[in-house]
């Protein structure tokens, strides 16, 4: 509690000790200032006290709670299980408390967060009903200065906001919302008395998790219920009781081992991974999966039905279907059961809730919904609610409106940072921070779950650990090398944002009009708020960041600067998974097998993977090569007519693959070019040696273009493609068509191309192992298409030859591929000669990762890319 006050600084008497005031101006009066008594502040004070910090927490509630201080509402529950929606910090804790359900209400959580302050006298440390408001870093003292809303001052070297995603309740925007006369309740601020809606007629406006949980027993006291519903959301049962026996009894087993992996799991709770895709499920199987994650009455069990629900939209609509299915098999009217099916977003990118009868609720006689999408609210009068269709009366109104989720409670403090820069400002369009943890600018600063980190996405009580953890160790760390201020550089910060947008790209989360999105709140910007990258992937983050001696921070102090400046996670997110599969499976060298096992373990692995996009036709036949007939596959698009041609040559090192093999790939150029594509096998090492398949390249090229007609083709309108040693071959088939003769070719597309011999460029030696195509395995390749001799032939090393007066390419590096440098210098030479060279640079990509349609998301950008240049070369349109 607050005692004096100084010019400046307070004195603070904390349990009958007097923490004397400062007066040297530049030692803080406390080491840490925490906002926030919730789950993480609790957690964070007694973290940072027991690494001898001294800390001051602050809250603009009565008591601790944080979420459960406020939401008292009726209904009010985790929807996460107690048996992981708890603090896992301390053994002795998790015997001495015992949850008396599955999913706990909100008293009985607001009884555990009191029992824990408890335990670890942390009351003493905290200045309850009072709001910090502003905060200013002052660099010359490398402390923050803070306001409190009673007018007082405090300073503290490292400033942590503590204050929750969903603390800040929605304002409510309806014209005439205070001129109403009756009660008003919100249930972010429910009142602490009991409140009674006997007899009475009540309005509900909002739909989302409170009121949905405070519907249903609203209508067990209410005269009549009135529900005002914009959207629709997805709700499956809880199936409330006993904790879940399975999870109890794998607790009872081995405790570390249950919390360590729900450490290590992608929602913080250990979750079975489903296997079954959505795209090719059975019916059968598909309602079993179903069924069962229904049964369970768990989020993350419904939100895993299948491995692709979050990402492929097709997946994701069986799911929603099955979920609309219940809602209109349980709600007895038609027409209320349609308004409350959800249609206008994907299951799962808005927070899909749990329920105890919500739906059944709607068949009570005195339950009635009102769909403002089609009936809006005028405006809230004195006596109730006019729609523009008719006036209501009521008695009470309830808000459940929702938060101004993740960024609100942290820019409602006036925060400024060096230079005078506020964080407001500095997040004007949209969150920019390292980690979700820290942002430029601003030293010393902390948010415990802030926007770029799993937070809301996950079970927060194991994300608030994980936090808390990372930033008193931080702070440990800084004292321990004697350094006082932290501060993350703006690559590692533009890094990591780049990281979390491009795990945003490739799930159908953006699609959503969703609070997670910042959609809800009327000017906020429209950026992915959260990290969903998954848990596990965001503790690796973290503890390589920290690992690495503080990965893309700036330290400094009386010990002087450390900078390890760098991008913590550069790869594509669905890159780095299909990596981590491969890694998992533990899978020998290719280069270690015999050819024919490496054929066979190509073979075997391309039969398991997605086939590409559905094309008009497919054809199979023969074409004469440069020693005997090759085989093709053309692959049609399905629009009428002629169509332009694309000559594919598939990569495999001049030893793997056949005209098969990239067929996944072939179809999504045919369907996004809207041209013929046939792909062409060549004879191969190494039983066919350097300069066979290039020999057969070039005459398949030939043949196609004098068969142009008979293939469907338009004659002359003829672009020549391949990856890998395809790219290879094709480049040189360009060089001999000008150089032989013909045919004229409109444009070469190199995929990741094999250019020349030199192992030696930058790409090789950082790309050397672990992104498939590895340096090794592309000198088992050379080792068996071309003898040392021959290797600087422009037929084997088109580099090497003449460039003037090639058809205009482009050309498709990837970051994470040991032949990049090689693509490169290819497109640097044929500029310089005079070549229209159009270069896109796979940003987060391997050598292989484009061709993996469907399985790596983040590729198909990079396809409609090429696509849009082909289709330029070639003149074509747009497919339908
Ligand atoms: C109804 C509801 C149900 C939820 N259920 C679950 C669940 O089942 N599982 C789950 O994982 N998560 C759930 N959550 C999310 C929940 O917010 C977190 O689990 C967790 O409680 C957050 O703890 P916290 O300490 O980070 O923040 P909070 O609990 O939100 O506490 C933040 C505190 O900061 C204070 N504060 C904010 N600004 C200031 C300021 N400027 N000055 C002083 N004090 C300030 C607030 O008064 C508040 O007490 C739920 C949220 C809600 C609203």
């Amino acid at each position: 509690m607050v005692q004096s006050v100084s010019e400046t600084y307070v004195t603070y008497l904390v349990e009958g000790r007097v923490i004397p005031q400062q007066n040297d101006n530049r030692t803080p009066d406390f080491d840490a200032v925490v906002v926030g008594a919730g789950f993480s502040g609790l957690y964070l004070l007694h973290r940072l006290r027991t690494l001898g910090f001294s800390v001051r927490v602050f809250d603009g509630a009565g008591d601790v709670g944080g979420t459960w201080y406020w939401n008292r509402y009726p209904g009010a529950r985790c929807d996460i299980p107690t048996t992981d929606y708890t603090y896992s910090f301390d053994p002795e804790l998790e015997d001495a408390w015992q949850w008396s359900e599955k999913y706990a209400t909100q008293p009985e959580i607001l009884r555990y967060l009191g029992f824990v302050a408890d335990r670890y006298d942390l009351r003493r440390d905290i200045q309850f009903n009072t709001r910090i408001e502003s905060a200013t870093w002052d660099d010359a003292a490398s402390l923050w200065r803070l306001t409190t809303d009673q007018g007082k001052h405090v300073t503290c070297r490292f400033y942590v906001m503590a204050t929750g995603c969903l603390s800040l309740p929605k304002e409510v925007d309806i014209e005439g919302a205070p001129s109403f006369a009756g009660e008003v309740y919100y249930t972010g601020r429910w009142p602490h008395e009991p409140v009674d809606f006997t007899g009475k007629r009540v309005a509900v406006i909002g739909t989302g998790s409170s009121g949905i949980q405070s519907i249903p027993l609203i209508a067990q006291q209410a005269a009549q219920l009135t529900v005002f519903q914009r959207t629709p959301n997805f709700s499956v049962p809880a199936h409330n009781g006993p904790q879940p026996a399975d999870r109890v009894a794998q607790i009872k087993a081995d405790r570390a081992a249950y919390r360590d992996a729900a450490k290590w799991s992608r929602g913080g709770i250990p979750t079975e991974i489903s296997e079954v895709s959505g795209l090719t499920a059975p019916d059968d199987v598909a309602r079993a999966r179903f069924d069962e994650a229904i049964a369970r009455g768990e989020l993350f069990a419904i939100l895993g039905v299948f491995n692709d629900q979050g990402v492929h939209l097709q997946s994701n609509e069986r799911v929603a279907e099955m979920i609309r299915e219940r809602i209109r098999s349980i709600v007895k009217d038609p027409e209320t059961a349609e308004t409350l099916c959800p249609k206008d977003h994907p299951f799962g990118t808005k927070r899909p809730c749990l329920d105890t009868n919500y739906f059944e609720t709607y068949n009570l006689p005195h339950v009635r919904l009102v769909d403002l999408r089609k009936h809006p609210i005028s405006k809230i009068t004195p006596t109730g609610i006019d729609t523009v269709d008719e006036s209501l009366e009521f008695d009470a109104i309830v808000y459940a409106t929702g938060f101004d989720a993740m960024t609100g409670p942290i820019v409602a403090v006036d925060i400024t940072g060096r230079d005078g820069v506020t964080l407001k400002e500095k997040w004007a369009d949209g969150p920019s921070t390292y980690l979700g943890l820290t942002t430029v600018g601003f030293p010393n600063f902390f948010a415990i779950t802030g926007p770029g980190s799993p937070s809301v996405l996950s079970n927060m009580a194991v994300s608030i650990e994980q936090h808390v953890d990372w930033v008193s160790d931080a702070i440990a760390y800084l004292r321990d090398h004697q350094f006082t201020t932290i501060e993350p550089t703006p690559g590692a910060e533009a890094g990591w944002n780049q990281h979390n947008a491009d795990c945003a790209a490739i799930t159908l989360h953006p699609t959503a009009n969703s609070w997670y999105m910042g959609a809800n709140v009327p000017g906020k910007p429209r950026v992915f708020y959260p990290y969903i990258g998954g848990v596990d992937a965001y503790r690796g983050a973290c503890d390589e960041v920290a690992a690495k001696d503080y990965l893309g921070f700036k330290l400094t102090g009386p010990a002087g600067e450390q900078c390890h400046d760098g991008v913590v996670r550069r790869v594509q997110p669905d890159v780095q998974l299909v990596l981590d599969m491969m890694g998992m499976l533990g899978l020998p060298p290719l280069e270690s097998l015999p050819v024919p096992d490496a054929r066979a373990f190509m073979e075997q692995t391309n039969a398991m993977r997605m086939p590409g996009p559905e094309v008009g036709e497919i054809v199979d036949g023969q074409l004469p090569g440069a020693a005997g007939p090759l085989d093709f596959r053309l692959f049609r698009p399905p629009t009428p007519g002629a169509h332009p041609v694309v000559v594919y040559f598939h990569g495999g090192g001049w030893v793997l693959g056949d005209h098969v093999s990239d067929e996944p790939l072939c179809r999504d150029l045919c369907v996004r070019t809207g041209a013929v594509v046939v792909s062409v096998n060549y004879r191969h090492a190494p039983e066919d040696r350097f300069p066979a398949a290039a020999d057969d390249a070039f005459a398949a090229v030939r043949w196609v273009a004098d068969n142009a007609v008979e293939l469907g083709g338009i004659p002359g309108q003829l672009v020549v493609a391949g990856w890998s040693a395809g790219g290879n071959v094709a480049a040189v088939a360009c060089q001999r068509a000008r150089d032989e003769g013909g045919p004229e070719i409109l444009g070469q597309l190199l995929l990741t191309p094999v250019t020349d011999e030199d192992m030696t460029r930058p790409s090789y030696v950082e790309n050397a192992d672990g992104y498939v195509l590895t340096a090794p395995l592309m000198q088992w390749f050379w080792d068996h298409y071309a003898d040392p001799a021959d290797r600087a032939d422009p037929v084997a090393s088109p580099l090497h030859g003449k460039l003037e007066g090639l058809p205009p390419a482009v050309i498709v590096t990837a970051d994470f591929d040991p032949l990049r440098d090689s693509g490169e210098a290819y497109a640097q030479a044929l500029s310089a000669a005079g070549v229209p060279v159009q270069r896109i640079r796979a940003r987060g990509h391997t050598h292989t990762s484009l061709t993996m349609v469907d399985v790596v998301i983040s590729g198909a950008p990079v396809r409609a890319e090429i696509a849009g240049a082909l289709r330029s070369m070639l003149k074509a349109p747009v497919p339908a």
